[in-house]
């Protein structure tokens, strides 16, 4: 009965949506001979970006409670992308696992998400963080941060985004490539808030204070300041949480760092999430829907966020350990939905910026 009244839902909402249905099968076709627990045979395939031993005990678990089998394809997300392009109505996926909203926003760009209603993830998951239409859910949160030198800068000479391009940090940055989503993210944001030709200044004076050409991911970032080969970096919180929290070596790293939490005083911190849409492919969209839903329960959060040292989202679900040594801070409002269209913009100030 549930599972059935649960397609009916789909189909309806797909149909409100204006959403071409994809080959949902007729209710009296998709009812379980005996509708019950969930039947043996049902299979969830999940495309995720993600790669965490966290994410296989996650899957297990929910096989485990469920009985419905689960699939993984494990691939970068410009991959992924590729793959279900290649694959096509005929993709197997029916669950997108991706990291920054602007990365979920391509798929959903590309026609590869469905809008989808559950009350329990509108109720569990702040709007803010979600696709207007139920195209995506944010499910763990992250700050785009600015991890410095202290014995190089004042903590208020890197306390605001604005500071990175002030001429004072000349020769002083690194970050990583403007391709990088969660670069284009921050941009995006900076765009609607403070209009293009800010956003392009921004870039400018950020690109004319780098320390080396862009090269490198997050923690290749955090390493050179602990280096001494800049005094700061923009990174995403996790990677310095990791290093904190990790072998000898990696703590060492941390500790000859500083993290700041840009905009305290203003609008507050880029944030950004992992989240999960519903393929537009996806033949079982309610055990796509039912998996998210698991995903936004405290236990689904906290098997998603234990090893990443993500923030989770949902009330009442406990921090990771190790996230206790950051401290709290503003966070911006911004509706990550709205992120997503300037994408294209945001590329183009960076390529121009001379922001590689
Ligand atoms: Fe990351």
């Amino acid at each position: 009965m549930f599972r059935l009244s649960l397609a009916a839902t789909s189909m309806a909402l797909l149909a409100a949506c204006g959403q071409p249905v994809q080959q949902t099968p007729a209710p009296e076709a998709a009812a379980p001979p005996a509708a019950a627990a969930p039947a043996e045979g049902q299979v969830l395939n999940i495309y995720s970006a993600r790669h965490y031993d966290s994410d296989k005990a996650l899957y297990a678990k929910f096989e485990a409670d469920t009985g419905i089998k689960v699939n993984v394809r494990e691939s970068g997300a410009p991959e992924l992308l590729e793959t279900m392009k290649a694959e096509g109505e005929a993709s197997p996926a029916d669950v997108i696992i991706m990291a920054d909203a602007g990365a979920l926003y391509r798929f959903q760009s590309e026609g590869f998400t469905q809008a989808v209603r559950s009350d329990a993830l509108e109720a569990a998951i702040p709007a803010q963080l979600r696709e207007k239409d139920g195209h995506w859910f944010g499910l763990a949160k992250r700050a785009r941060v600015i991890v410095y030198d202290p014995q190089l800068l004042p903590a208020e000479e890197v306390d605001t985004y604005a500071d990175l391009a002030e001429d004072r940090l000349k020769g002083e940055l690194c970050v990583r490539s403007s391709t990088n989503i969660y670069n284009l993210s921050l941009l995006g944001e900076f765009i609607s808030r403070n209009g293009s030709e800010a956003a392009e200044a921004w870039a400018k004076g950020v690109a004319s204070n780098f320390a080396r050409p862009p090269e490198g991911g997050d923690t290749a970032q955090i390493e050179a300041v602990a280096a001494g080969q800049c005094a700061a970096a923009i990174v995403n919180h996790y990677y310095w949480v990791r290093l904190a929290t990790g072998t000898t070596e990696e703590r060492m790293t941390a500790a000859k760092t500083s993290v700041s939490f840009p905009d305290q005083n203003e609008t507050g911190t880029h944030i950004n999430i992992t989240g999960a849409a519903v393929s537009s492919t996806s033949r079982s969209p309610e055990l796509a829907v039912r998996f998210i839903e698991y995903l936004a329960t405290p236990e689904g959060q906290t098997m998603l966020t234990s090893e990443t040292k993500e923030y989770p989202i949902v009330a009442g679900a406990p921090n990771p350990e190790g996230l206790e040594i950051l401290p709290g801070f503003k966070q911006s409002d911004f509706p990550l939905t709205e992120l997503g269209p300037n994408q294209a913009e945001a590329q183009a100030i960076f390529d121009r910026a001379g922001w590689n």
